[in-house]
Order: C-alpha cells, then structure tokens, then sequence
C-alpha cells in the first residue's frame, strides 16, 4: 500500500507517520528528516539545503528527487511505501508517479490531515522551545504555512480527482487521530 501523509507544518505528519509505518511495516520516506540528516552531516546536498530550510523555503525538486530515489527504487518499498511531507509539489508528485507506475504501482491514501493555522503556529512555536530546530521561529514558520498554502495545498484537490484523498480532523490526541487514519486506511 502506497500512502501520503499530506498536511501542513505541524499537523503531525511525523509522529503519525512513525505509527502508520510499524502498523504496515512499510517504509517512511520522510524528507524533512532526510534533510535535517544531510545538513547536520555537512553533505555538499545538506549545505545547499540549509539556507532554504532556515527561510521556510522549499528546497528545488532536483535536490528533493536526488534524495528519495535510492528508497523508492529500492526493494524494501516493493510492498508499499509511507510517504510523509513529500510530494510537497507538482513536480514531485509527478515523479513519485513515475516510480510507481514503473512497478506497476499508484497511490492508494493520501491523508490530508487538518489542523487549523492558530492551532498549527501554537505547536510549532511548542516545538521550537523543546527542540530548538532552526526553521521554527515564527518568521520561518509563517513563511512556511505560506508556502504550504500556494505550493502543497494544490495537491489535495489534484488527488481528489482520482478519489484517493482522505481528509482527517488531525486535532486530539496522537491516538485519536491515529485511529482516524487507520479506519480511514483500512481498505
Ligand atoms: P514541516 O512540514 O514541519 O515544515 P518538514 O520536516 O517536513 O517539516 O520540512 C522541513 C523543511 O524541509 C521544509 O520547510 C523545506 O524547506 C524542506 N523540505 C522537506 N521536504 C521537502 C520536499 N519534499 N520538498 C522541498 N522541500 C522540502
């Protein structure tokens, strides 16, 4: 089963992600961490994706497809693959398209998981005191929710076309929401 985790910055893509993935057994393409590993390891890739990272920016395609490729060739992914905060584009869902249809694979959820923006900036701004990641302070993280809103956003309604889209209320507890996107991907 191939599922994305589509959803603003905060909504909780990775904790439920982390969930969804040992309930399947499928493995989690998380670019955002892909990210935070190659900018903290100095790789010539995490030093051009730092600077858009700190300004809430996304980072080019190019980068992001040079990125996921290796895990979505790779055999592990054959059964399905849990996709969080990736495609964030177009572009990149075009790509992943590509891939699978290759192995004559589709999407079969995308989870769009709901959270409205003073909800969203109140757990970020949380998260930014606890963990202290570089992109959450309120300027990177309004440019994110921007971001989100004119280059992400648009998916829902280019997968809804294909009756795969799933929307979840993602405000409660991780385990009601996690129980929201199990029923939801249970077919
Ligand atoms: P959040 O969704 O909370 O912003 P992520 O960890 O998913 O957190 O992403 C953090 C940052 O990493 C993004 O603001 C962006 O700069 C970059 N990023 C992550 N995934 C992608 C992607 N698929 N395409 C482009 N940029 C990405």
């Amino acid at each position: 089963m191939n599922i994305i985790l589509l959803g603003p910055p905060g909504a909780g893509k990775g904790t439920q992600g982390d969930l969804l993935s040992d309930r399947t057994g499928h493995p989690q393409i998380s670019t955002g961490d892909l990210l935070r590993k190659a900018v903290k390891e100095e790789t010539d890739l995490g030093k051009r994706a730092k600077g858009f990272m700190d300004q809430g920016l996304l980072v080019p395609d190019e980068v992001i497809m040079g990125l996921i490729e290796e895990v979505l060739r790779s055999e592990k992914a054959r059964d399905g693959v849990l996709m969080d905060g990736f495609p964030r584009t177009v572009a990149q869902a075009e790509a992943v398209d590509g891939f699978l249809a290759a192995r004559s694979a589709a999407i079969d959820h995308v989870v769009s998981m709901e959270v409205d923006e003073e909800e969203l900036v109140k757990r970020l701004l949380g998260r930014a005191a606890e963990e202290g990641r570089s992109d959450d302070n309120e300027i990177a993280i309004r440019q994110r929710l921007k971001v989100y809103r004119e280059q992400t956003e648009p998916l829902v309604s280019c997968y809804s076309d294909r009756g795969v889209v799933r929307v979840i209320d993602a405000v409660g507890t991780v385990e009601e929401v996690a129980q929201r996107i199990g029923e939801a991907t249970a077919k």
